[in-house]
């Protein structure tokens, strides 16, 4: 037994820890849980758990069915909202097939297949999501969603329970080794932002899974209904997850290059071009639901066209502001993403999307100044800019065309994803809407 797994003995028996939660993420990004006790500690680190893994979505082909769980000890953490007394605690864990071999529909091995490649070339990836959601009062059966408050864009709202839940939620996330760098209210009713600070994307995707748990426990605590849905309501924006991506090469951030342009150095300015070029077709993976392009193309600082500029916020990628003498902050700023992503997925094509552009020495284009929205069709083409895919449909198309998409998610995720999706977007289609009632059955 190593020193952490020891570490985790340890604490267990020190806190009276009574269940300890194994997790695990689907390939539609749900978080999982089977509880163990203690006693099974020990074996659940040298082989790990077994279970149904035909029970979860993406995980197992039905001659597969027999998985393995076998925890990370270097997740354990105690739940603080399960209390003090005969306490809780969790780890992520790896999926493995019964011989031991990583299973293919493990999302986070996807990540940490791609983190090996960036590793091979001397990077580490880290990022730092933008978490939006909406605080709603608790939705009754068929009534309208109400959100808590009125506030907008960084307003101080005076009393409403947005402070009081932030303040909660970030003591949570504290609490459990997750730290915050910033939080406010966002521009819609009831919208609030937290972002955690930058870490490897290993790490931040576990934080992000989380993060969503611990903001609907909160959220139950005070009284309120906390929802990650990108586009809850049709006249109000859109709850994103811009992400910002970076390469460390040791200590040292390959992104940045003093003196040239918004110091940003050649490895840097290749891995947007590789975002550019690929953003299409990792679309469906990022923003993965019908919803996701309500939010992408309703207006409100969501991005709808592929381009990058320097604190342009109409850009798809943006340079955030440099700040002199801090070169490894440098980073870029990816705003498609939405937090209903499966992050280890997400994660993992965005910097395969940079990575190739890397490698094959993608040229960058010039960086857009103009607020993109504004400009005309015939505009956008002259300049090159091409549009996000409008619907989950499109972006399927795209994305069952991507070598790079199915080489980095691996033969099962890809197809699995692919069938869902479709699955998803046919159910969609067959729906008769409000919309169309309202506007046709008078008439006709
Ligand atoms: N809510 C916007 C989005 O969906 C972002 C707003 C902002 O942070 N500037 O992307
Ligand atoms: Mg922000
Ligand atoms: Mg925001
Ligand atoms: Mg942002």
């Amino acid at each position: 037994m190593d020193r952490q797994q020891e570490f985790v003995l340890r604490t267990v028996e020190e806190r009276d820890i009574r269940f300890i939660r194994l997790w695990f993420t689907d390939v539609l990004g749900m978080l999982k849980s089977v509880a163990i006790a203690p006693a099974e500690l020990e074996s659940a680190f040298s082989e790990g758990i077994g279970f149904d893994g035909s029970a979860i979505e993406g995980l197992t082909r039905v001659y597969e069915a027999d998985m393995i769980a076998r925890p990370d000890p270097t997740t354990f953490q105690v739940l603080p909202w399960r209390g003090e007394h005969h306490g809780t605690a969790r780890m992520f864990c790896d999926i493995l097939t019964p011989d031991g071999e990583p299973s293919l529909a493990d999302s986070r091995n996807v990540l940490k297949r791609a983190l090996a490649k960036a590793s091979d070339q001397g990077f580490t990836f880290y990022t730092h999501p933008e978490v939006e959601f909406y605080l709603f009062e608790p939705p009754t059966a068929d009534g309208p969603l109400v959100p808590i408050d009125h506030g907008g864009y960084f307003d101080h709202v005076a009393r409403t329970q947005g402070h009081d839940f932030r303040r909660a939620a970030i003591t949570m996330l504290e609490s459990m080794g997750i730290s915050v760098e910033f939080s406010h209210h966002e521009a819609g009713p009831g919208q609030n932002e937290i972002d955690l600070r930058y870490a490897d994307a290993l790490t931040t995707a576990d934080n992000l899974m989380t993060f969503r748990t611990v903001i609907k426990e909160v959220a139950l605590e005070q009284g309120v209904f906390a929802s990650f849905m990108p586009k809850p309501l049709a006249d109000q924006p859109g709850s994103g997850m811009h992400t910002h991506l970076s390469l460390f090469e040791g200590d040292r951030n390959a992104f940045h290059e003093p003196g040239a342009q918004y110091e940003l150095s050649k490895t840097a300015r290749h891995f947007i071009a590789g975002l550019l070029v690929h953003a299409a077709e990792i679309t469906a993976v990022t923003n993965q639901h019908v919803n996701s392009y309500k939010r992408l193309w309703g207006g409100a600082e969501a991005p709808s066209y592929v381009c990058w500029g320097h604190n342009n916020r109409s850009a798809l990628v943006r340079v955030p502001m440099y700040k002199p003498g801090k070169g490894n902050s440098s980073r870029v700023e990816y705003r498609a993403l939405d937090t209903a992503a499966n992050p280890y997925l997400a994660f993992a094509l965005t910097l395969a999307a940079g990575l190739k552009g890397i490698e094959e020495g993608y040229e960058l284009p010039e960086a857009t100044d103009d607020d993109v929205w504004e400009l005309t069709d015939a505009e956008r083409r002259a300049l090159g800019i091409k549009p996000l895919p409008q619907t989950l449909d499109d972006a399927i198309s795209l994305m069952e065309k991507s070598e790079l998409v199915a080489e980095t998610l691996g033969e099962h995720v890809f197809d699995f994803v692919l069938k869902n999706k479709r699955q998803e977007w046919q159910g969609y289609s067959q729906q008769v809407t409000p919309f169309e009632l309202k506007r046709l059955l008078q008439v006709l």
